[in-house]
Protein backbone atom coordinates (compact mmCIF):
# COMPACT_ATOMS: atom_id res chain seq x y z
CA UNK A 1 0.00 0.00 0.00
CA UNK A 2 0.94 3.24 -1.11
CA UNK A 3 1.51 6.46 1.02
CA UNK A 4 -1.26 7.97 -0.98
CA UNK A 5 -3.59 5.04 0.32
CA UNK A 6 -2.44 4.78 3.87
CA UNK A 7 -3.08 8.88 3.46
CA UNK A 8 -6.62 8.35 2.46
CA UNK A 9 -7.73 5.42 4.80
CA UNK A 10 -6.70 7.07 7.80
CA UNK A 11 -8.90 10.08 6.95
CA UNK A 12 -11.85 7.59 5.41
CA UNK A 13 -13.76 7.78 8.34
CA UNK A 14 -14.41 11.44 8.72
CA UNK A 15 -15.18 11.57 4.88
CA UNK A 16 -17.74 9.01 5.53
CA UNK A 17 -19.22 11.02 8.64
CA UNK A 18 -18.92 14.40 6.23
CA UNK A 19 -20.83 12.08 3.44
CA UNK A 20 -23.58 10.96 5.72
CA UNK A 21 -23.62 14.35 7.45
CA UNK A 22 -24.53 15.85 4.57
CA UNK A 23 -26.89 13.51 3.27
CA UNK A 24 -28.97 13.54 6.41
CA UNK A 25 -29.54 17.58 5.45
CA UNK A 26 -29.93 18.06 1.99
CA UNK A 27 -30.91 21.29 0.60
CA UNK A 28 -32.21 22.66 -3.13
CA UNK A 29 -31.16 24.74 -5.82
CA UNK A 30 -29.23 28.35 -4.23
CA UNK A 31 -30.62 27.47 -0.81
CA UNK A 32 -27.35 25.57 0.68
CA UNK A 33 -26.87 27.61 3.37
CA UNK A 34 -25.85 24.66 5.79
CA UNK A 35 -23.84 23.13 3.27
CA UNK A 36 -21.71 26.06 2.31
CA UNK A 37 -20.81 26.49 6.31
CA UNK A 38 -19.80 22.90 6.09
CA UNK A 39 -17.93 23.27 3.30
CA UNK A 40 -15.93 26.24 4.50
CA UNK A 41 -15.80 25.46 7.96
CA UNK A 42 -13.27 22.44 6.85
CA UNK A 43 -11.77 24.21 4.18
CA UNK A 44 -10.79 26.51 6.82
CA UNK A 45 -9.65 24.22 8.88
CA UNK A 46 -7.24 22.65 6.23
CA UNK A 47 -5.58 26.07 6.38
CA UNK A 48 -6.73 26.66 2.61
CA UNK A 49 -7.83 30.15 1.50
CA UNK A 50 -11.82 30.26 1.88
CA UNK A 51 -14.49 32.19 -0.29
CA UNK A 52 -17.94 32.32 0.97
CA UNK A 53 -20.97 33.69 -1.42
CA UNK A 54 -19.97 32.95 -4.43
CA UNK A 55 -23.12 32.33 -6.75
CA UNK A 56 -24.75 33.29 -3.46
CA UNK A 57 -23.81 29.51 -1.94
CA UNK A 58 -20.66 28.67 -3.62
CA UNK A 59 -17.12 27.91 -1.93
CA UNK A 60 -14.17 27.99 -3.31
CA UNK A 61 -11.44 27.08 -1.76
CA UNK A 62 -7.50 27.68 -2.67
CA UNK A 63 -4.74 26.06 -1.74
CA UNK A 64 -1.30 27.93 -3.42
CA UNK A 65 2.05 25.45 -3.43
CA UNK A 66 3.50 28.24 -5.52
CA UNK A 67 4.31 28.92 -9.18
CA UNK A 68 3.15 26.31 -12.01
CA UNK A 69 -0.23 25.38 -13.32
CA UNK A 70 -3.53 26.37 -11.79
CA UNK A 71 -6.75 23.65 -11.70
CA UNK A 72 -10.10 24.19 -11.12
CA UNK A 73 -11.66 21.04 -9.56
CA UNK A 74 -14.99 21.46 -8.88
CA UNK A 75 -17.99 19.42 -6.98
CA UNK A 76 -21.79 19.76 -7.19
CA UNK A 77 -23.56 20.62 -3.48
CA UNK A 78 -26.98 20.78 -3.81
CA UNK A 79 -30.13 18.50 -3.79
CA UNK A 80 -33.30 17.31 -5.30
CA UNK A 81 -37.33 18.04 -4.25
CA UNK A 82 -37.56 13.96 -3.91
CA UNK A 83 -38.91 12.35 -0.43
CA UNK A 84 -36.29 9.71 0.50
CA UNK A 85 -37.93 5.89 0.86
CA UNK A 86 -35.09 3.80 1.78
CA UNK A 87 -34.17 4.47 5.67
CA UNK A 88 -31.08 4.77 5.93
CA UNK A 89 -29.46 5.40 9.72
CA UNK A 90 -27.87 8.96 8.64
CA UNK A 91 -31.60 9.66 6.32
CA UNK A 92 -32.69 13.00 5.43
CA UNK A 93 -33.81 15.19 7.97
CA UNK A 94 -35.53 17.12 5.58
CA UNK A 95 -38.89 16.10 4.46
CA UNK A 96 -39.69 16.25 0.72
CA UNK A 97 -35.48 16.57 0.29
CA UNK A 98 -32.96 14.13 -0.40
CA UNK A 99 -29.39 13.32 -2.14
CA UNK A 100 -31.11 11.49 -5.03
CA UNK A 101 -27.55 12.58 -7.11
CA UNK A 102 -24.72 11.98 -5.02
CA UNK A 103 -23.63 15.80 -4.52
CA UNK A 104 -23.08 14.50 -1.18
CA UNK A 105 -20.34 12.20 -2.35
CA UNK A 106 -18.83 14.47 -4.89
CA UNK A 107 -18.47 17.11 -1.72
CA UNK A 108 -17.44 14.90 0.45
CA UNK A 109 -14.67 13.09 -2.11
CA UNK A 110 -13.22 17.03 -3.14
CA UNK A 111 -13.54 18.19 0.28
CA UNK A 112 -11.00 14.57 1.26
CA UNK A 113 -8.88 15.55 -1.41
CA UNK A 114 -8.25 19.37 -0.16
CA UNK A 115 -7.65 18.16 2.78
CA UNK A 116 -4.64 15.41 1.59
CA UNK A 117 -3.44 17.82 -0.78
CA UNK A 118 -3.22 20.45 2.08
CA UNK A 119 -1.35 17.89 3.88
CA UNK A 120 1.08 16.93 1.46
CA UNK A 121 1.54 20.43 -0.18
CA UNK A 122 2.69 19.61 -3.55
CA UNK A 123 6.03 22.03 -4.43
CA UNK A 124 4.17 23.58 -6.84
CA UNK A 125 1.01 24.53 -8.08
CA UNK A 126 -2.55 26.59 -7.52
CA UNK A 127 -5.47 24.14 -6.40
CA UNK A 128 -9.20 25.69 -7.32
CA UNK A 129 -11.55 24.10 -4.87
CA UNK A 130 -15.07 25.22 -6.30
CA UNK A 131 -18.38 23.67 -4.26
CA UNK A 132 -20.71 24.95 -6.66
CA UNK A 133 -24.18 25.54 -5.78
CA UNK A 134 -27.65 24.68 -7.77
CA UNK A 135 -26.74 21.89 -10.32
CA UNK A 136 -30.25 20.85 -11.20
CA UNK A 137 -31.57 22.55 -13.03
CA UNK A 138 -30.75 25.90 -11.94
CA UNK A 139 -27.63 26.18 -13.79
CA UNK A 140 -25.52 27.29 -10.86
CA UNK A 141 -22.45 26.52 -12.51
CA UNK A 142 -23.54 29.62 -15.14
CA UNK A 143 -24.31 31.78 -12.43
CA UNK A 144 -20.51 31.30 -10.94
CA UNK A 145 -19.51 31.77 -14.35
CA UNK A 146 -21.33 35.10 -15.20
CA UNK A 147 -19.99 36.03 -11.74
CA UNK A 148 -16.07 36.07 -12.25
CA UNK A 149 -15.37 32.95 -11.35
CA UNK A 150 -12.82 32.14 -13.60
CA UNK A 151 -11.34 35.90 -13.66
CA UNK A 152 -11.13 35.31 -9.66
CA UNK A 153 -9.62 32.32 -9.30
CA UNK A 154 -7.69 31.69 -12.88
CA UNK A 155 -6.97 28.58 -13.90
CA UNK A 156 -4.79 26.62 -17.07
CA UNK A 157 -7.90 24.46 -16.89
CA UNK A 158 -10.89 22.04 -15.04
CA UNK A 159 -12.49 19.07 -13.95
CA UNK A 160 -15.62 17.36 -12.74
CA UNK A 161 -16.69 14.35 -11.52
CA UNK A 162 -20.02 12.39 -11.00
CA UNK A 163 -21.24 8.89 -9.62
CA UNK A 164 -22.47 6.85 -12.10
CA UNK A 165 -24.81 3.84 -11.36
CA UNK A 166 -24.21 1.17 -13.57
CA UNK A 167 -20.51 1.40 -13.54
CA UNK A 168 -18.87 -0.98 -11.31
CA UNK A 169 -17.76 0.72 -8.24
CA UNK A 170 -13.37 1.53 -8.59
CA UNK A 171 -14.01 1.84 -11.99
CA UNK A 172 -13.68 5.24 -13.73
CA UNK A 173 -14.85 6.13 -17.05
CA UNK A 174 -13.56 8.83 -19.25
CA UNK A 175 -14.67 10.48 -22.86
CA UNK A 176 -12.35 12.50 -25.16
CA UNK A 177 -15.29 14.73 -26.62
CA UNK A 178 -19.27 14.43 -25.61
CA UNK A 179 -20.27 12.96 -22.49
CA UNK A 180 -23.38 14.67 -21.71
CA UNK A 181 -25.52 16.23 -23.85
CA UNK A 182 -27.40 19.56 -24.16
CA UNK A 183 -30.36 20.23 -22.47
CA UNK A 184 -33.14 22.51 -23.51
CA UNK A 185 -37.01 22.50 -22.54
CA UNK A 186 -40.05 24.12 -24.71
CA UNK A 187 -43.64 25.00 -24.13
CA UNK A 188 -46.42 25.70 -26.87
CA UNK A 189 -50.06 26.84 -26.25
CA UNK A 190 -52.28 25.91 -28.54
CA UNK A 191 -55.44 28.47 -29.03
CA UNK A 192 -58.28 26.60 -30.48
CA UNK A 193 -61.98 27.21 -30.08
CA UNK A 194 -63.39 25.78 -27.27
CA UNK A 195 -67.13 23.67 -28.04
CA UNK A 196 -69.65 20.99 -27.04
CA UNK A 197 -67.89 17.38 -27.21
CA UNK A 198 -70.61 16.00 -29.35
CA UNK A 199 -70.12 19.29 -32.03
CA UNK A 200 -66.84 19.14 -32.58
CA UNK A 201 -67.30 21.06 -36.03
CA UNK A 202 -68.44 24.22 -34.16
CA UNK A 203 -65.14 24.62 -32.69
CA UNK A 204 -61.14 23.94 -33.33
CA UNK A 205 -60.02 21.53 -31.11
CA UNK A 206 -56.97 21.94 -29.90
CA UNK A 207 -56.12 18.06 -28.83
CA UNK A 208 -56.03 17.16 -32.14
CA UNK A 209 -54.15 19.18 -33.18
CA UNK A 210 -51.58 18.57 -30.09
CA UNK A 211 -52.00 14.90 -31.38
CA UNK A 212 -50.43 15.70 -34.37
CA UNK A 213 -48.09 18.09 -33.64
CA UNK A 214 -46.69 15.89 -31.03
CA UNK A 215 -46.71 13.10 -34.27
CA UNK A 216 -44.81 15.76 -36.18
CA UNK A 217 -41.91 16.08 -33.43
CA UNK A 218 -40.84 12.86 -33.35
CA UNK A 219 -40.15 12.99 -37.45
CA UNK A 220 -37.57 15.64 -36.75
CA UNK A 221 -35.11 13.14 -34.80
CA UNK A 222 -36.26 9.98 -37.46
CA UNK A 223 -36.39 11.75 -40.41
CA UNK A 224 -34.79 15.22 -40.38
CA UNK A 225 -31.69 14.70 -38.24
CA UNK A 226 -28.72 12.62 -39.31
CA UNK A 227 -29.31 8.93 -38.43
CA UNK A 228 -25.30 9.42 -37.08
CA UNK A 229 -26.17 12.23 -34.71
CA UNK A 230 -27.91 11.74 -31.30
CA UNK A 231 -31.02 13.85 -30.59
CA UNK A 232 -34.60 13.35 -28.45
CA UNK A 233 -37.19 15.28 -28.16
CA UNK A 234 -39.46 14.10 -26.01
CA UNK A 235 -43.16 15.77 -24.78
CA UNK A 236 -43.22 15.31 -20.69
CA UNK A 237 -46.76 16.95 -20.35
CA UNK A 238 -50.18 17.57 -22.20
CA UNK A 239 -52.50 20.00 -20.20
CA UNK A 240 -56.08 20.40 -21.10
CA UNK A 241 -59.51 20.19 -20.39
CA UNK A 242 -61.80 19.17 -17.60
CA UNK A 243 -65.01 17.25 -18.18
CA UNK A 244 -65.74 14.52 -20.90
CA UNK A 245 -67.81 16.35 -23.07
CA UNK A 246 -66.03 19.74 -23.61
CA UNK A 247 -63.58 20.01 -26.17
CA UNK A 248 -61.17 22.76 -24.18
CA UNK A 249 -60.34 26.21 -26.27
CA UNK A 250 -56.57 25.51 -25.34
CA UNK A 251 -54.00 22.93 -24.76
CA UNK A 252 -50.70 23.24 -23.32
CA UNK A 253 -47.49 21.07 -24.16
CA UNK A 254 -44.49 20.64 -22.85
CA UNK A 255 -41.12 18.76 -23.14
CA UNK A 256 -37.12 18.55 -23.02
CA UNK A 257 -34.73 18.30 -25.98
CA UNK A 258 -31.21 16.47 -26.11
CA UNK A 259 -28.81 17.34 -28.49
CA UNK A 260 -24.63 17.40 -28.72
CA UNK A 261 -24.05 19.12 -31.51
CA UNK A 262 -24.88 22.95 -31.97
CA UNK A 263 -25.93 22.75 -35.58
CA UNK A 264 -28.42 19.70 -34.40
CA UNK A 265 -29.28 22.01 -31.48
CA UNK A 266 -30.33 24.77 -34.04
CA UNK A 267 -32.07 22.31 -36.61
CA UNK A 268 -34.23 20.91 -33.47
CA UNK A 269 -35.19 24.17 -32.53
CA UNK A 270 -35.71 25.53 -35.82
CA UNK A 271 -37.99 22.97 -36.79
CA UNK A 272 -39.62 22.63 -33.65
CA UNK A 273 -41.02 26.32 -34.19
CA UNK A 274 -41.87 25.94 -37.95
CA UNK A 275 -44.19 22.79 -37.57
CA UNK A 276 -45.72 24.29 -34.34
CA UNK A 277 -46.78 27.71 -36.30
CA UNK A 278 -47.84 25.62 -39.49
CA UNK A 279 -49.75 23.26 -38.58
CA UNK A 280 -51.64 24.82 -35.98
CA UNK A 281 -52.49 27.59 -38.61
CA UNK A 282 -53.04 25.05 -41.08
CA UNK A 283 -55.86 23.38 -38.61
CA UNK A 284 -57.72 27.06 -37.93
CA UNK A 285 -55.80 27.34 -34.14
CA UNK A 286 -52.55 29.25 -33.18
CA UNK A 287 -49.91 28.76 -31.47
CA UNK A 288 -47.65 30.44 -29.14
CA UNK A 289 -43.80 28.23 -29.04
CA UNK A 290 -41.15 29.05 -26.27
CA UNK A 291 -38.19 27.22 -26.50
CA UNK A 292 -35.49 27.47 -24.02
CA UNK A 293 -31.92 26.89 -23.88
CA UNK A 294 -30.85 25.43 -20.52
CA UNK A 295 -27.11 23.73 -20.31
CA UNK A 296 -25.06 23.52 -23.19
CA UNK A 297 -23.65 19.59 -23.59
CA UNK A 298 -20.71 18.63 -21.71
CA UNK A 299 -17.52 18.47 -23.83
CA UNK A 300 -14.29 17.43 -22.60
CA UNK A 301 -11.17 18.78 -24.67
CA UNK A 302 -8.89 16.04 -25.83
CA UNK A 303 -5.57 17.07 -24.18
CA UNK A 304 -7.17 17.22 -20.98
CA UNK A 305 -9.40 14.19 -21.50
CA UNK A 306 -6.00 12.47 -21.65
CA UNK A 307 -4.32 14.16 -18.50
CA UNK A 308 -7.46 12.66 -16.74
CA UNK A 309 -7.59 9.12 -18.37
CA UNK A 310 -3.65 9.02 -16.99
CA UNK A 311 -4.97 10.27 -13.33
CA UNK A 312 -7.39 7.56 -13.56
CA UNK A 313 -4.98 4.78 -14.40
CA UNK A 314 -2.83 6.18 -11.83
CA UNK A 315 -5.71 6.07 -9.11
CA UNK A 316 -7.57 2.52 -9.89
CA UNK A 317 -4.98 0.82 -12.31
CA UNK A 318 -5.30 1.32 -16.32
CA UNK A 319 -7.53 -1.78 -16.66
CA UNK A 320 -10.52 0.47 -14.58
CA UNK A 321 -10.59 3.29 -16.52
CA UNK A 322 -12.65 2.35 -19.02
CA UNK A 323 -12.94 5.08 -22.41
CA UNK A 324 -15.82 2.98 -24.52
CA UNK A 325 -19.06 4.06 -22.80
CA UNK A 326 -21.25 6.10 -24.84
CA UNK A 327 -21.70 9.36 -23.78
CA UNK A 328 -25.39 10.17 -21.95
CA UNK A 329 -28.74 11.95 -23.07
CA UNK A 330 -28.68 13.63 -19.36
CA UNK A 331 -27.53 17.23 -18.76
CA UNK A 332 -24.94 18.55 -16.61
CA UNK A 333 -24.40 22.28 -16.12
CA UNK A 334 -20.37 21.91 -15.88
CA UNK A 335 -20.98 22.50 -19.40
CA UNK A 336 -20.62 26.17 -18.79
CA UNK A 337 -17.30 25.46 -17.04
CA UNK A 338 -15.94 23.66 -20.56
CA UNK A 339 -17.22 26.62 -22.53
CA UNK A 340 -14.62 28.70 -20.56
CA UNK A 341 -12.02 26.50 -20.21
CA UNK A 342 -10.62 23.38 -21.14
CA UNK A 343 -11.09 20.48 -19.17
CA UNK A 344 -12.47 16.94 -18.53
CA UNK A 345 -15.50 15.69 -16.13
CA UNK A 346 -15.30 11.96 -15.94
CA UNK A 347 -17.97 9.38 -14.38
CA UNK A 348 -16.85 7.23 -11.08
CA UNK A 349 -18.35 3.62 -11.03
CA UNK A 350 -21.44 4.04 -8.09
CA UNK A 351 -22.01 0.24 -8.38
CA UNK A 352 -25.32 -1.56 -9.12
CA UNK A 353 -28.22 0.25 -10.15
CA UNK A 354 -30.50 -2.19 -9.73
CA UNK A 355 -33.33 -1.89 -7.47
CA UNK A 356 -33.93 1.60 -7.98
CA UNK A 357 -30.48 2.73 -7.21
CA UNK A 358 -30.18 5.82 -10.24
CA UNK A 359 -29.63 8.81 -9.81
CA UNK A 360 -32.85 10.92 -8.98
CA UNK A 361 -34.75 7.69 -7.20
CA UNK A 362 -36.25 7.76 -3.79
CA UNK A 363 -34.47 4.26 -3.18
CA UNK A 364 -30.67 5.92 -4.71
CA UNK A 365 -27.38 6.55 -1.57
CA UNK A 366 -24.50 7.14 -2.67
CA UNK A 367 -21.95 4.49 -2.40
CA UNK A 368 -19.61 5.31 0.12
CA UNK A 369 -17.15 2.77 -1.26
CA UNK A 370 -16.65 4.62 -4.07
CA UNK A 371 -15.00 7.88 -1.65
CA UNK A 372 -11.65 6.45 -1.69
CA UNK A 373 -11.50 5.79 -5.56
CA UNK A 374 -12.53 9.78 -5.99
CA UNK A 375 -10.35 11.36 -3.11
CA UNK A 376 -7.69 8.73 -5.07
CA UNK A 377 -8.62 10.64 -8.51
CA UNK A 378 -8.41 14.15 -7.76
CA UNK A 379 -5.40 13.90 -5.85
CA UNK A 380 -3.21 11.78 -8.82
CA UNK A 381 -5.12 14.38 -11.28
CA UNK A 382 -3.42 17.08 -9.39
CA UNK A 383 -0.22 15.42 -9.47
CA UNK A 384 -0.29 14.31 -12.64
CA UNK A 385 -0.46 18.24 -14.34
CA UNK A 386 1.96 19.34 -11.96
CA UNK A 387 4.48 16.73 -12.36
CA UNK A 388 3.81 16.96 -15.90
CA UNK A 389 3.97 20.63 -15.78
CA UNK A 390 7.38 20.18 -14.36
CA UNK A 391 8.65 17.75 -16.63
ZN1 LIG B 1 -29.00 15.08 -10.83
ZN1 LIG C 1 -25.92 15.13 -10.24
Amino acid sequence: MGDLDRRIDSILPDVVEWRHDLHAHPELAFEEKRTAAFIAERLTSFGLEVHTGRAGTGVVGVLRCGNGPSIGMRADIDALPIEEAIGLPYASRHSGRMHACGHDGHTAMLLGAARVLAEARPKEGTFVFIFQPAEENEGGARVMVEQGLFSRFPVDAVYGAHNWPGLPCGHLAVHAGPVMAAFDTFEATIEGKGSHGAMPHQGVDPITIAAQLQIAWQTIVSRSVSPTDAAVISVTQIHAGDTWNVIPDKLVLRGTVRSFDPQVRDLLEAKMAQRADKICAALDASCRFVYQRRYPATINSVAEAGTARRAAALAVGGDRVVTDRPPSMGAEDFAFMLEQKPGAYIWIGNGPDAGGRNLHSPHYDFNDTALPHGIRYWVRLAETICIGAAT
